[in-house]
């Protein structure tokens, strides 16, 4: 069959790798992809938004399923778009990849059904959201409501930094419309993890568990980040919190959006707080999570397209999902001053050297040709990846293969994996 992937970063280079090495595929496309997938698939020069263009040539090209990486597609409806046009698609439709488009809409889903997660209120007027933070303490949490790209939450530490937060957003000097409503929460404490589950809306299968580091430097300080590493799978989650999240968590989100006639189908990342061997949810995006994606993929050992067809299909009933019992670490590179404004456009030596490495896979997220060279184009660069008898093994592997690759700037976290191996 022909399957067509939406999107152009590390996820999506990621997910042409796996589903390229299914017997199922005939030919693939990836739009707009990058120098990475179009080692594997044919790039198409079309952006994620272009819904129209992107129907227009799965029609006319027989496109038998499309996976959509980033979530901007999806809320704007394109899995809508592409089913009332009899166009097979994995993700959920619009009104339901609002919990992640809406981080109000998703709090009060939570409160609704139960599901465990931060005291918050929800503000368009900075009056009453000074009297919530008077009355919650510091620190505390402001989010922008609408997509942000990972950056439109601050921990405030000071009464002035959140209520400058929140004047900030509703003024709409930060995000415009998508900081029209902000969300304000209680801080929590404890560990992080990313709990990511394939659904058709009734049936939940779980993936392995893994977990992201946001922060840009070492030991999670500095500003917060698109991801720059995660590994799989994640010691935080025990076989008492991987039940924990799924009945308190996956189960009651999935059934709630069934409820409220928003049929959830496609993968549910839920970003959770583990501490005390208790749950709470962070938040819910409603794709792959980028660079989690990575180390997933590399461990999956069962063929992934007839997982995303069976959901497309709106059947997952005897799905069964298999996985390596290998740990996989995975590294971001980043280009010089990234999170803020970065460099573009600085030749990346060392690719084949890393390639070369066992059990090593090296995926592009903002790279470019220029004149034949791989250059860097992106603040998130490269996501080097690597499979491990153990988390240790895997942090090595990646690690030597980040070190054969270079660009004027790079940056990079030297312990990603390290609160794996602590515990
Ligand atoms: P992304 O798209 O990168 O996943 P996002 O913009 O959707 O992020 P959240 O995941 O809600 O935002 O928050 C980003 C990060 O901020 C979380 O991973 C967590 O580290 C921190 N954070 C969010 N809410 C809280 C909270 N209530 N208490 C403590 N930390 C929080």
């Amino acid at each position: 069959m022909k399957i067509l992937v939406i999107g152009g970063g590390g996820r999506e280079h990621a997910l042409v790798w796996k589903i390229a090495q299914s017997p199922l595929v005939e030919k693939l496309y990836c739009a707009p992809g990058n120098p990475g997938t179009a080692e594997l698939a044919e790039n198409l020069p079309l952006q994620v938004d272009e819904l129209d263009k992107l129907l227009e040539f799965a029609l006319k090209n027989d496109i038998a399923l499309t996976v959509v990486g980033p979530e901007q597609p999806l809320s704007l409806g394109i899995v809508d778009l592409f089913e009332s046009n009899g166009l097979k698609i994995f993700g959920p439709r619009k009104n339901a990849a609002i919990i992640e488009a809406s981080k109000a809409f998703s709090k009060d889903l939570m409160l609704k059904y139960n599901v465990p997660t931060a005291a918050y209120g929800v503000f368009t007027e900075v009056g009453p959201a000074e009297a919530f933070i008077d009355r919650t303490g510091l620190p505390i949490v402001v989010k922008a409501d609408g997509l942000a790209a990972g950056k439109g939450v601050i921990i405030a530490q000071t009464r002035d930094e959140a209520v400058g937060a929140v004047k900030d957003m509703l003024g709409g000097n930060a995000f415009g419309s998508a900081g029209s409503r902000v969300v304000i929460e209680e801080f929590l404490v404890g560990e992080e993890a990313s709990f990511l589950a394939i659904t058709d809306g009734k049936h939940i299968v779980p993936l392995a568990s893994a977990q992201d580091h946001k922060a840009v430097f070492d030991g999670d300080l500095g500003p917060n980040t698109g991801g720059m590493g995660a590994y799989s799978p994640a010691p935080v989650v025990t076989p008492e919190i991987h039940e924990i999240a799924m009945a308190e968590v996956l189960r009651p989100t999935i059934d709630g959006m069934a409820t409220e006639g928003r049929p959830y189908c496609g993968v549910l990342y839920a970003g959770l707080m583990v501490k005390d061997g208790q749950v709470k949810t962070l938040e819910f995006n409603a794709r792959f999570g980028d660079p989690e994606c990575q180390p997933l993929l590399m461990r999956m050992k069962s063929d992934l397209v007839p997982v995303l067809m069976a959901v497309a299909d709106g059947d997952l009933s005897t799905t069964v999902i298999e996985w390596h019992d290998k740990a996989a670490v995975c590294v971001v590179m980043a280009a010089e001053g990234y999170p803020g404004s970065y460099r573009k456009g600085d030749a990346i030596e060392g690719l084949e050297e890393a390639a070369q490495l066992e059990d090593v896979h090296v995926f592009h997220a903002g790279t470019a040709l220029d004149s034949g060279r791989c250059v860097t184009n992106g603040g998130r660069v490269l996501g080097v990846t690597a499979l491990g008898e153990t988390v240790q093994t895997a942090i090595l592997k990646a690690y030597q293969a980040v070190g054969a690759i270079s660009w004027k700037g790079a940056h990079y976290r030297k312990d990603i994996g390290k609160k794996a191996i602590d515990r």
